[in-house]
């Protein structure tokens, strides 16, 4: 099963994600924590992508879409796989469609604008392993520790209400023409991701099949 995400930053993408993984034993891909690696290990790709994902930006396609192409050519994603943040432009929508992945849903967890900024306001990440917990939906047992490896959990510098707004810009400008591109392949299905994370789950496995 190929799978995309969309939605708007903070709409709970990578949380579904990391659950359909898991489900349908599937890897999930994120070009978000591919760039974070990077920039943690101060590789030339995450310099160059960190001084975009700072100001909000998205990071080039010339930068981001070898990268995604190459990642689906492993032997772990011959039986499919879930893409989480990518493509976020037509133009890497195009080169996916060029690359002969043939998908077979774009699932797009539907959030109003009112909503994000509370939800990236309260998000943490962990340092360690890159969990994603929430102060208020989804807290940690022990405040600031990750669940999972015991590690600090930090608010990432780009989840800062400037730098979201700035995102919601982009989203709209550049990713949000996606919804109709897929709709038009066939393959869109839409889950209103205001609900509690395991009910927009349910939608979920409701649309790919249990
Ligand atoms: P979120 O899950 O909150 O939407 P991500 O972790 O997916 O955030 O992405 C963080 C940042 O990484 C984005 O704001 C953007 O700068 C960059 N990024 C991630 N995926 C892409 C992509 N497909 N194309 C361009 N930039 C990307
Ligand atoms: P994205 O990958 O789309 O940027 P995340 O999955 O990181 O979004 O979720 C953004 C924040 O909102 C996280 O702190 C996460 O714990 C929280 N969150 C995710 N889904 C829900 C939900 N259905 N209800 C409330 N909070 C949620
Ligand atoms: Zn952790």
């Amino acid at each position: 099963m190929k799978i995309i995400m969309l939605g708007a930053p903070g709409a709970g993408k990578g949380t579904q994600a990391k659950m359909i993984s898991k489900k349908y034993e599937i890897p999930h891909i994120s070009t978000g924590d591919i760039f974070r690696a990077n920039i943690k290990e101060g590789t030339e790709l995450g310099k160059k992508a960190k001084e975009y994902m700072d100001q909000g930006l998205l990071v080039p396609d010339e930068l981001t879409v070898d990268l995604v192409v190459d990642r689906l050519q492993k032997e772990d994603c011959k039986n499919g796989f879930i893409l989480d943040g990518f493509p976020r432009t037509i133009a890497q929508a195009e080169a996916l469609k060029n690359a002969n992945q043939s998908l077979d849903f774009a699932i797009d967890v539907n959030v109003p604008d009112e909503n994000i900024i509370s939800r990236m306001e309260g998000r943490r990440a962990c340092v360690g392993c890159g969990a994603t917990y929430h102060v208020v939906y989804n807290p940690t047992k022990v405040e600031g520790i990750c669940d999972a490896c015991g590690k600090e959990l930090i608010l990432r510098d780009d989840d800062k209400p400037e730098t979201v707004k700035k995102r919601l810009d982009v989203y709209h400008d550049q990713t949000q023409p996606l919804i109709d591109y897929y709709a038009n392949v066939g393959i869109l299905k839409t889950v209103d991701g205001t609900q509690d994370m395991e009910d927009v789950f349910n939608a979920i496995v409701t649309i790919l099949g249990a």
